[in-house]
């Protein structure tokens, strides 16, 4: 399911000199930053706080969402697009994702909003109702394959590649496609 990228030759040629490739020499490989003066890519990635990439100055325009979930960002995902000019986009998903089962977390979110924000008890229960099954993953990697494909019919000019990110060793994989 994760394809692991340890040297340059495990990078698939689809992806190779491309700044998908490239991300990946930066983050798993060590290879020396190049200088950028504006942004090769888009990045998609969790706002979970365990995880930081290894990538040099302006080299990607980075969108931090719950989950790598998109849904409610595309128009900055069409600015990065339009305006930013950038042709190859990155989802990359986690282990350990608090996105997944949020369900779960219900007592927890409301509870913590009346506490710590100050909110009445239904204010945060319809606050967490209205918007939990917008942001549940579901599964993390899953959920980066199906927002992959979404992605690449909204955008089909651009390549969009789907990436996972370990936390127990901080290095990034590809999710493997069946591609029909
Ligand atoms: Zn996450």
């Amino acid at each position: 399911m994760l394809i692991s990228i340890n040297s340059t030759l495990d990078i698939p040629a689809a992806y190779r000199k491309t700044p998908v490739g490239l991300l990946f020499e930066y983050h798993n490989i060590k290879r020396q930053f190049d200088p950028y003066d504006k942004a090769q890519m888009l990045i998609g990635m969790c706002m979970d706080n365990r995880k930081h990439l290894n990538i040099p100055d302006n080299f990607a325009f980075i969108i931090r969402a719950g989950g790598a979930n998109l849904r409610l960002s595309e128009f900055k995902v069409s600015y990065a697009i339009a305006v930013g000019e950038v042709r190859h986009i990155v989802l990359i998903g986690h282990n350990n994702c608090g996105m997944v089962n949020l369900i779960s977390r219900r007592n927890e979110f409301i509870h913590g909003l009346v506490e710590g924000a100050g909110w009445d008890k239904e204010r945060a229960e319809n606050h967490f109702f209205q918007f939990a099954p917008m942001f549940e993953v579901g599964n993390e990697i899953d959920f980066i394959l199906s927002e992959t494909k979404r992605l690449r019919l909204i955008y089909p000019k651009v390549q969009i590649a789907p990436l996972f990110y370990r936390i127990e060793d901080n290095r990034l994989y590809l999710i493997k496609e069946d591609r029909e």
